[in-house]
């Protein structure tokens, strides 16, 4: 039986050209050799597995070559190339800080330091996890490093950067590795199963890769159990996803089209099926939220390189993408990520997932009668205009509690729904300009918000409704406290009418806030005129005598009394 090798070792790039995603540093490492401008201490840093000792042996290796390379790289034939391909040369000093992390360690360390090489120019010292090493090992560690002889160069490597004391980071030359990039590790795999002669299917080994979380060891590790596991040599998607356990993505696939066709029985039943084959419930969560971001990521071509999947996926991401708009899948992952946070704490999980996706079946349905609703609110630019001119006929008694800074308005929403503008308040003596921007929920109640959604709605009323006329603008007077308008009017049948338009009142207003204004009314106590008026002449003639402002009004929406 041959002796099988395992592929990270088998696999593992001895030239800084075949190390994977990560050019930044083998391109400065090359020039440095080049250049002759070799620093005598290193500090990698980075995850597990992202090649740091990888790039510490060919380093070792180049700055010993007997026939270096014009481009910076180690020739690979030469005696001293050799030995480090076999293994076994004496320059390359590895050690575990992890498991040799006590004084004594460090003193054979700094003897053995002390030893000009046999062979070759330069001795190299790996010291792995160095943050494991005790706080006296690195105090006496601390001294070799600062006067080290001139053939010694130390790579120190660890994966926790932030426990490395500032004596030792100040005396290196520091190095940060990458995760490498899925669509790198997948290349690699290819690679892999093409020199091994294993068959593939793209999208399995871009699972292992994805899994791999930036680590080409651990991706090489996962390849190789595969490969053992399939009796016919081949590593296909099931059989990756069913030993790595992970949920085929054809499940998010389906759930995103139940919950968009706002299907809630089919979500409930799906969801026990994967909780009946053994996932959890919290893993399920976040893998959905990564099909929406991959979604949401598909809906731009801008930003499609960001789309790890396979290119035999992408049409379904697009065709998805296409099905609803960006505002719905923000919504899902917002659910989902709500799910995520509280899923640790929850008594009941898979209510808390179930609850959710029910949620979830809702936004769709939600989003577009917001949506619609918001088209009917939004103003032309003639209409922005007279809104600019208005009149406030308003009494508000507490200035105070304006709060203009929490003003935010959701007129001129352009279908995108990134649109800005700059509005001029209404009236104001100190006008401002505001920025207005898109909610996609609702602002809660405020002074300021509900007279400015009160402009719209007058508008409205009278373009949409056909309303001849607003009877809430007919109040004689009007402030506000808190989230109540108090409403004076000078007789009962004004009141009687405003009532009716309650209906539209709260029509409008519900797509605005969160909270609806309650209304508080009566009749002015000021005795205003011998005869009641009556009819809607005698009314509106009565109220122009006392009101000005209502003339103006009369004229501007080009209204008839009658
Ligand atoms: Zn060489």
């Amino acid at each position: 039986m041959q002796n099988f090798v395992v592929s990270a070792r088998k696999y593992r790039p001895s030239t800084f050209d075949t190390v994977v995603g990560q050019t930044h540093i083998t391109t400065t490492l090359k020039n440095a050799i080049r250049t002759n401008h070799l620093a005598q201490a290193f500090l990698f840093c980075g995850p597990r597995g992202v090649g740091k000792t990888t790039c510490a042996r060919i380093l070792a290796k180049t700055i010993n070559c007997e026939n270096l390379q014009g481009d910076g790289e180690a020739c690979g034939a030469c005696p001293s190339c050799q030995s480090y391909q076999n293994n076994n040369s004496f320059n390359i000093h590895e050690l575990d800080a992890a498991s040799n992390n006590s004084v004594d360690d460090i003193r054979n360390l700094n003897e053995q330091v002390r030893i000009p090489p046999q062979y070759g120019n330069y001795k190299v010292y790996i010291i792995d996890e160095v943050h494991m090493l005790s706080q006296a090992a690195f105090n006496a560690f601390l001294k070799t490093l600062e006067e080290p002889p001139r053939y010694a160069i130390f790579i120190l490597a660890t994966t926790e950067k932030h426990k490395i004391l500032p004596t030792i980071l100040s005396r290196c030359q520091i190095f940060d590795f990458n995760r490498i990039k899925i669509s790198d590790i997948s290349n690699q795999l290819i690679k892999v199963a093409l020199s091994e002669g294993i068959e593939y299917e793209e999208e399995g080994l871009r699972i292992i890769a994805q899994k791999a979380d930036g680590g080409m060891r651990d991706a090489l590790s996962m390849f190789d159990m595969i490969s053992t596991f399939s009796a016919d040599k081949k590593i296909s998607y099931s059989q990756v996803i069913s030993n790595l356990h992970i949920l085929d993505s054809d499940y998010y696939f389906r759930i995103t089209d139940f919950i968009l066709d706002g299907n809630v029985g089919s979500l409930l039943l799906i969801f026990d099926e994967i909780l009946q084959k053994g996932f959890d419930g919290h893993h399920f969560i976040l893998g959905l939220a990564d099909h929406f971001r991959n979604v949401l990521v598909a809906s731009d071509p801008a930003t499609h390189s960001l789309l790890e999947i396979g290119d035999d996926k992408k049409p379904l991401f697009l065709q998805q993408s296409s099905r609803t708009s960006n505002g719905v899948y923000l919504n899902l992952l917002s659910l989902a990520s709500a799910v995520d946070l509280n899923y640790k704490s929850s008594k009941n999980q898979r209510l808390l997932v179930e609850l959710c996706l029910l949620k979830m079946a809702n936004v769709p349905a939600t989003i577009a009668s917001i949506e619609a609703e918001k088209k009917k609110h939004s103003l032309t630019d003639s209409e922005k205009q007279s809104f600019k001119t208005a009149q406030p006929s308003l009494v508000v008694k507490d200035q105070s509690k304006l709060d203009r800074t929490q003003f935010k308005t959701t007129i001129n929403i352009k279908e995108t729904g990134k649109a800005q503008s700059n509005i001029q308040e209404a009236g104001d003596e100190n006008s401002k300009s505001l920025t207005t921007e898109l909610l996609t929920e609702k602002q809660d109640l405020s002074v300021v918000g509900l007279l400015k959604a009160k402009e719209q709605y007058i508008q409205w009323l009278k373009t949409e409704i056909k309303a001849p006329v607003s009877h809430w603008s007919l109040a004689i007077e009007e402030h506000f406290e808190n989230s109540t308008c108090y409403l004076t009017f000078s007789n009962d049948l004004l009141i009687e009418d405003f009532e009716k338009e309650k209906i539209y009142i709260n029509r409008f207003f519900s797509s605005y806030f969160t909270q609806l204004p309650q209304f508080e009314t009566r009749i002015s106590d000021q005795p205003v005129a011998e005869i009641k008026p009556y009819t809607n002449t005698e009314k509106f003639n009565f109220l122009g005598k006392k009101h000005a402002k209502i003339l103006l009004l009369k004229a501007r929406l080009g209204l008839e009394a009658n």
